[in-house]
């Protein structure tokens, strides 16, 4: 059987990858999501193994030292890391995994594994980025401040990935995405 493939996303907080993700795997079954753990407070409507594993510090550390990471990050003062099982054992499955992790997480990714798949998600404007920040409203104003912050370091990585993706329609920007699986599926075979 192929072993999966391993498709990373990352992008500025307020983008867009979550809807874009979300449509990725209604679009096409074979790809799996990669939960990843945080000690981030849940945001309303998260449901706990479904969008994150939420962790407790003390229980993050630990299983970090044990190795239960396939990488991991702090990101904005919380810590968040990919549970190097899951994507293992669905990878052996032959499935194809989509992980959703900061520019520090694709880094390791990438040195550990050359052979992943690296997306960065833009949005077309920075105005447009702006807006969608704000219109999502479940962070404080403090919080949105240094996700901003972030959004612009991490941009400065955007050379660093194999493929960019502008998020200016989401049927348009998922149809791409798609189109680099179903070309990546095509090498393998
Ligand atoms: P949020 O708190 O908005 O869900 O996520 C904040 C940031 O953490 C996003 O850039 C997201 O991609 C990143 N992130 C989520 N899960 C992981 C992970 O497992 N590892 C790393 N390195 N970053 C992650």
């Amino acid at each position: 059987m192929k072993r999966g493939l391993l498709i990373v996303i990352s992008g500025p907080s307020g983008v867009g990858k979550d809807t874009l993700i979300r449509r990725l795997l209604e679009v096409d079954p074979k790809l799996k999501y990669s939960v990843s753990g945080t000690t981030r407070k849940p945001r309303p409507g998260e449901k706990p193994d479904e969008n994150y594993t939420f962790l407790t510090r003390d229980q993050f550390e630990s299983l970090a030292e044990k190795g239960a990471f396939l990488e991991h990050a702090t990101y904005n003062g919380h810590l968040y890391g990919t549970f190097r099982d899951r994507v293992e054992r669905a990878r052996d499955a032959g499935q194809d995994m989509v992980l959703k992790i900061d520019v520090q997480g694709a880094e390791q990714v990438r040195q550990l594994l050359p052979d992943a798949i690296l997306i960065f998600v833009v949005a077309p404007t920075e105005e447009e980025l702006k807006h969608r920040q704000e219109q999502r409203g479940s962070e404080s104003a403090q919080d949105l401040a240094s996700r901003r912050q972030i959004a612009e370091r991490e941009m400065t990585y955007v050379s660093h990935y194999d493929h960019v993706v502008t998020n200016d329609d989401i049927e348009r920007a998922t149809g791409e995405i798609l189109d680099l699986i179903r070309r990546a599926r095509e090498r393998q075979t």
